[in-house]
């Protein structure tokens, strides 16, 4: 096939919240299992393993937790590893190939592999539950109850960057990234390219209300991907499937909303596409 040239051709998707939950959930059926043996087939991906890494042979996985885009697999004894997918980090129940980085195999004859093209991934070993580096300046959780609509104004406040921006802004609320940024926007009627500043409290809590929509809604739907199935969850199946976006990549498509006859523009804002109706979103 073509290679990694091929797979990227639409450009680089970073797992957002929604797909890295999905992620979670299907490694839940770990928990209870002990880990008999963990083989490293190189000494990094995006830094390098911990010195310690080999100590997570002979626990017992406890729980599997999500902070931002971090899943945490609490093990015995107080220690958690902490992964990161980057990229294009996957797990799977099975070695794939020469991307295959992380092998666990555990004492009923199951086994994790963590396959990651391009390297970006981050893998940590840490005793608690979250006292590292990575997970001390996060901001809050969408889907948590410590943020609404009014936690949003107030952290928008005199803010001189795009609203689109700003959700990228891992302080301001964590997890959305590139592709449910155009998404919540869109929904909630709001240019992307409105300064954070002139958001109002009302707007505010349409764009709240329609984070936990959008979320909640790729959540169910097993996240979602690019079309060639990147992902794949722990059966070795794809985790999660080609999503319905309403602007995101559909640029020159006609705008979903019912009677709008506009089609979807995109913009580059930091660096990075952005997806909108001009007529719909003010
Ligand atoms: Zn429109």
């Amino acid at each position: 096939m073509g290679g990694q040239a091929c797979s990227f051709s639409r450009g680089v998707v970073m797992p957002e919240l929604p797909e890295v939950e999905t992620v979670r959930r299907g490694l839940l059926p770990l928990v209870g299992k002990r880990i008999l043996s963990l083989e490293l087939t190189r000494p990094n991906l995006r830094f390098p393993f911990p010195l310690d890494m080999d100590s997570i042979s002979g626990r017992k996985i406890e729980g599997i937790d999500r902070r931002a885009k971090y899943i945490l697999i609490r093990l015995e004894g107080n220690l958690t590893w902490l992964c990161h997918l980057g990229m294009t980090g996957r797990f799977g129940n099975k070695p794939e190939g020469k991307h295959d980085h992380v092998l666990v195999d555990f004492f009923d004859g199951t086994r994790l592999v963590y396959t990651d093209p391009r390297r970006f991934g981050i893998m940590d070993l840490f005793e608690g539950r979250y006292n590292h580096k990575l997970l001390n300046n996060l901001g809050p959780e969408p889907l948590g109850s410590d943020w609404n609509g009014g936690h949003l104004h107030d952290s928008l406040r005199g803010r001189n960057v795009s609203i689109k921006s700003a959700l990228l802004d891992q302080h301001i609320v964590v997890g959305i990234g590139n592709i449910y940024a155009s998404e919540i926007l869109f929904r909630a009627g709001i240019s992307p390219k409105r300064k954070a500043k002139n958001i109002s409290k009302p707007m505010s809590e349409r764009i709240y209300q329609q984070t936990l929509e959008v979320l909640k809604t790729a959540i169910e739907a097993g996240g979602s991907t690019l079309s060639d199935g990147q992902f794949k969850n722990v059966d070795g199946d794809l985790g999660y499937f080609p999503h319905e976006f309403a602007v995101y990549d559909r640029e020159n498509e006609n705008c979903v909303s019912f009677g709008c006859g506009g089609l979807v523009k995109r913009i580059v804002q930091s660096g990075r596409s952005t997806f909108y109706c001009s007529k719909c979103q003010k």
